[in-house]
């Protein structure tokens, strides 16, 4: 079963702007043949389709950075930043200088919430006494 789409429903929990997925960013196009891609757990996030561009891609490499740190992305990829692979920081991948790979560890997936969080309570408002004297 692909996962990737669980990285866009996270990124779309924060309102994080990007593209609209295509064959070639998820299971298709041409990968090392181990990619995650084959195996339905990988998106690209282009800087010529997110909004934004490379600052979109920064924001977005941003969100996802602590899931790398954490290894429930296996792989997270941007140069321009940085790349993590298993949980550990790693020089440059080739080819990832136009785009952010985002890879899920198998069996894993971003905390998306069914629904928003409820508000938090409001404040007790209380009377001044000193204004109604
Ligand atoms: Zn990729």
């Amino acid at each position: 079963m692909a996962t990737w789409p669980n990285i866009d429903d996270y990124l779309d929990s924060l309102g994080i702007p990007h593209g609209v997925p295509t064959v070639v960013q998820t299971t298709g196009g041409t990968h090392s043949a181990t990619s995650l891609h084959y195996q339905g757990r990988a998106r690209d996030y282009g800087n010529i389709d997110t909004p934004g561009g490379n600052a979109g891609c920064d924001r977005i490499y941003r969100a996802l950075e602590p899931f790398a740190a954490s290894g429930v992305l296996q792989e997270l990829f941007w140069n321009p930043i940085g790349c993590w692979q298993n949980g550990r920081r790693i020089g440059p991948v080739d080819g990832h200088w136009d785009h952010v790979h985002a890879g899920l560890a198998a069996n894993k997936l971003l905390p998306v919430e069914a629904a928003p969080p409820p508000p938090p309570p409001k404040p007790k408002v209380y009377e001044d006494p000193l204004l109604d004297g």
